[in-house]
């Protein structure tokens, strides 16, 4: 599954001694490679037998810093998921001409099996899961990764053949990607996030429009015709655009008709496909199912195959995950709803009063369209992080808050603002990293303390 890249005699510096760097500095050495591997941390870091191995690769390592004069005499730099491209010594490499690839990137040269691209501001992780499930019904050897889970260089590393790749991919991979040349992409909505890292609103929708410009004749586009801002946009002619949106209109392939989902690819008739077994909540679930649906077909996967996949679906923790139920009161974990969009879409997924657990690191951008969604359904908020301010500014006069100091605090505040039939959802429209490890790290200490409740009413 090699594409020609020719790897012998190269000198490449692999920036990054994580698992994804080393197994592809191991892997460029053996085919002839003269590799160094560089990281910023120093070797009692490292697991010594970790270095062994690369030093019995016959590899360099220099660790506890970057050389410049490395990174100039260098072929190609390899970067590790993670690096910042724009750090130095790589800036200066990059001026002079020298190839810098992304772990992705060099992924994408050394990879022939057909892939999907799944891009988009919300819904990535789980549109590459529920596609992935779609195509391994159909019996084929799916790998499912990129920018959660697997890395994609594990695809060209690793020991297992696959058929097919459905692979994730942020924007921030898509800067500096230039060979992905997915057989179907996918950009699920662009909605205002990482504002922090852009210049504004249009340069990060411009990084993910980056996602087709390799495709080739033929090869399918599918773009959420709901997105105010993906509407405008136009692939080029000899793209397949499929569109999606929640009600029919001719030039849409896919919308909702009576509990089905309704897609018809051009040249074919129609086909529908129930929802009576599609666990996943909300209407931004129903858009991601449409990607999904759209994206099966156009690689060829068939009506049984995908209904399979809609069935069987059962999310991914920490997004809309139910959690559980206390005295009539029901737990829902969003922790990865780092951005007000999806926190947004989160609160209006439910008819039940709810009471918001909100805030963590706030990353630029305006909290008016959350506070616009939880107008009229939710009842009361708790704000924590290095956001609550902020939160508690943009929510005054619209909802009743509180301000918690962990999360603990937070859950507490929300049960006693809570009744039976009301729904505590965690949705923090923030990133996690004031307070916690991660997202995940976030909603285990949610789901945690909303236990501890719960095991009190088992006992009472
Ligand atoms: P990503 O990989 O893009 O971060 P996830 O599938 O992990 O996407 O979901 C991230 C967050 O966005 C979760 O809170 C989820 O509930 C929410 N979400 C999922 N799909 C959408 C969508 N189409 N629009 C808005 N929010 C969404």
């Amino acid at each position: 599954m090699e594409k020609g890249l020719n790897i012998r005699g190269k000198r490449v510096v692999v920036v990054g001694l994580g698992r994804s760097g080393s197994a592809a500095a191991l892997w460029l050495s053996k085919r002839g490679a003269v590799v160094t591997v560089s990281d910023l941390r120093p070797a009692s870091d490292f697991p010594s037998d970790a270095l062994q191995e690369i030093r019995d690769a016959g590899i360099l390592l220099e660790l506890g810093g970057h050389a410049a004069d490395t990174f100039l005499h260098a072929d190609w730099i390899v970067l590790s998921p993670g690096v910042p491209p724009e750090i130095e010594p790589i800036r200066s490499a990059r001026n002079r001409g020298i190839s810098v690839f992304g772990e992705m990137e060099l992924a994408c040269r050394l990879l022939d099996i057909p892939m999907a691209g799944v891009t988009g501001t919300n819904g990535k992780s789980t549109v590459t899961a529920l596609l992935g499930e779609m195509l391994r019904n159909r019996g084929e050897r799916v790998f499912v990764g990129g920018n959660i889970g697997t890395p994609l260089m594990d695809l060209v590393t690793g020991r297992r053949a696959y058929d097919r790749g459905v692979i994730e991919v942020s924007s921030f991979q898509l800067d500096t990607m230039e060979s992905f040349q997915p057989e179907v992409s996918v950009i699920l909505n662009v909605s205002p996030d990482h504002l922090d890292r852009y210049q504004d609103y249009e340069a990060y929708v411009q990084s993910k429009l980056r996602i087709f410009r390799h495709q080739r004749p033929g090869d399918a586009v599918v773009l959420n015709d709901d997105d105010p801002r993906l509407q405008k946009v136009e692939p080029a002619g000899h793209l397949r655009v499929l569109r999606y949106g929640v009600e029919e209109a001719p030039h849409r392939a896919a919308w909702i008709g009576e509990g089905r989902v309704i897609a018809r690819l051009p040249d074919a008739g129609p086909v529908s496909f129930s929802l009576a077994g599609f666990a996943l909540p909300g209407e931004h679930n129903r858009e991601n199912l449409m990607a999904a649906v759209l994206a099966a077909m156009a690689m060829g996967a068939g009506r049984d195959a995908v209904q399979k996949g809609i069935d069987r679906f059962r999310g991914l923790p920490h997004r809309l995950e139910f959690v559980g139920r206390a005295k009539g009161v029901a737990f829902y974990d969003d922790s990865k709803a780092t951005n007000v969009d999806a926190a947004a879409r989160a609160v209006e997924s439910f008819e039940q009063p709810l009471v918001l657990i909100a805030g963590g690191r706030h990353k630029g951008g305006d909290y008016g369209p959350l506070v616009r969604a939880a107008r009229g359904r939710v009842k009361g908020a708790v704000f924590l992080g290095e956001a609550r301010r902020l939160l508690a500014e943009a929510f005054d006069g619209a909802v009743p808050y509180r301000i918690a100091g962990t999360m603990d605090e937070a859950v507490s505040e929300s049960i006693a603002q809570a009744g039976p039939g009301d729904v505590i959802l965690l949705a923090p429209a923030c990133s996690s990293f004031d307070m916690f490890q991660d997202y995940a790290h976030r909603g285990r200490a949610f789901s945690e303390a909303a236990r501890r409740f719960m095991d009190g009413d088992e006992e009472a």
